[in-house]
């Protein structure tokens, strides 16, 4: 019997993912008294809404004006709605943002947030500020805990709770630049604060796609937020047979998580890796789509002391990359309670920065950001529910669960 092919197994495989993330889907985006979140829906979803209540579909463009161009939340506000329309359409809809359970501004200006949403689930959100200029990143989280349990990651210890809706993966990026005033959307070239999206927090987007790309659609779509695609940059740890779709679909970048170039390494650091080997995700970024010398392939290499830091494994990376527009981010590990590495001397550092430099690809060192505050991801979320908890009898804090350990 012959052999399917790749393309054969890999729409099987993508099958069995997106089954799975309906598994751990969010909760229905109505409020117990009835009324509908609009945020996170589709321009289509907006219309089908204004026809179901007997309005006429313009209406969905001008609300998607009010809502992701000015950043409205009343519909009082919305100037250009008859105020009669204003009430109706407050009787049946919100339009809805995550409310910060815990926010913290570490000194270098790194922001963090801890953010609820209905359910009471939290993720964390975080914004970069960009030390030269005015501009910076924000880090926005896809699931509740990951499945996947990297080994250097904290996120990692928690376990998948389910997967964010689209409307609260765009309402991270709106609640923050509520906190910043960036309303309305800035236009024509003008200069942004919140500049750009990584998709890096907690969770992999890629094992919740279909909520990931709607809420992609919507932060690109040039009458709202209108982030260019090409400021948006997505991070897998390497499923890779979502990572043709991802970039035939949406055109963001790409950041992959590689962290070690040695399988068997790679499958104790990023057990996902047992699944798809180093092999298979060199390939899929061989053909990621749009990947140029322009738009280069993002590698994360978090630096752990005696593990990957080699220089055999720094010239390893190089003959992994050939025939890659890339980019080498070298991350000096950053500790959390119980992590089980340490970081790389700055010797070793610098010595795998060098060789990788000297084969002709940058590899600047990430500088660490926010380390006065709980800036290993995940950790605020721990240390906050971790302080929610009842105290044990004598006013010892409780045990905290495996996933604090
Ligand atoms: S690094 Fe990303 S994919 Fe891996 S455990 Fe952490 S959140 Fe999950």
């Amino acid at each position: 019997m012959q052999a399917a092919p790749t393309a054969d197994l890999n729409e099987a495989e993508r099958a069995r993912i997106l089954a799975k993330a309906a598994l751990f889907a969010p909760p229905p985006a109505t409020l117990p008294d009835g009324r509908r979140d609009l945020v996170g829906l589709s321009r289509e979803e907006l219309v089908a809404e204004m026809v179901a209540i007997g309005e006429k579909p313009f209406r969905a463009k001008q609300l998607w004006h009010w809502i992701y161009h000015q950043g409205v939340t009343d519909f009082s506000q919305m100037s250009t709605i008859a105020k009669a329309m204003q009430g109706k359409l407050a009787e049946r809809f919100v339009v809805g943002r995550p409310g910060a359970t815990a926010e913290q501004t570490s000194t270098d200006g790194t922001r963090k947030w801890l953010f609820g949403f209905r359910d009471g689930q939290q993720v964390e959100t975080v914004y970069i500020p960009d030390p030269e200029e005015d501009r910076g990143a924000v880090c926005i989280s896809t699931q509740v805990g990951c499945t996947l349990s990297c080994r250097f990651c904290h996120t990692g210890t928690q376990k998948l709770v389910r997967n964010l809706g689209a409307a609260e993966i765009v309402g991270q990026f709106m609640a923050a630049r509520d906190s910043y005033g960036e309303w309305p959307s800035p236009t024509d070239g003008t200069p942004r604060l919140l500049s750009t999206i990584v998709i890096m927090g907690m969770g992999e987007p890629l094992y919740n796609y279909e909520n990931v790309a709607k809420a992609m659609r919507i932060i690109m779509d040039g009458e709202g937020i209108a982030l260019s695609r090409r400021r948006i940059t997505l991070s897998t740890s390497g499923v890779v047979p979502m990572m043709d779709r991802c970039g035939a679909e949406l055109g963001v970048g790409l950041a992959v998580s590689l962290h070690a170039v040695r399988n068997d390494i790679r499958d104790e650091i990023v057990p996902l890796n047992r699944k798809y080997p180093i092999e298979e995700l060199m390939a899929a970024c061989r053909r990621y789509p749009g990947a140029s010398n322009a738009r280069r392939i993002t590698f994360e290499y978090v630096m752990l002391k005696g593990v990957n830091d080699s220089e055999a494994d720094a010239r390893e990376l190089v003959r992994l990359l050939q025939g890659i527009p890339a980019k080498v981010n070298l991350i000096p590990f950053n500790p959390w309670p119980g992590s089980p590495y340490e970081t790389s001397s700055n010797n070793a550092i610098h010595r795998f920065a060098r060789i990788v430099q000297e084969a002709g690809y940058a590899s600047p060192i990430r500088t660490p950001r926010g380390r006065d505050i709980l800036a290993a991801c995940g950790q605020l979320k721990t240390e906050s529910e971790r302080a929610r908890r009842p105290r044990a009898e004598g006013g010892a804090p409780a045990t905290p669960p495996a996933s604090a350990a």
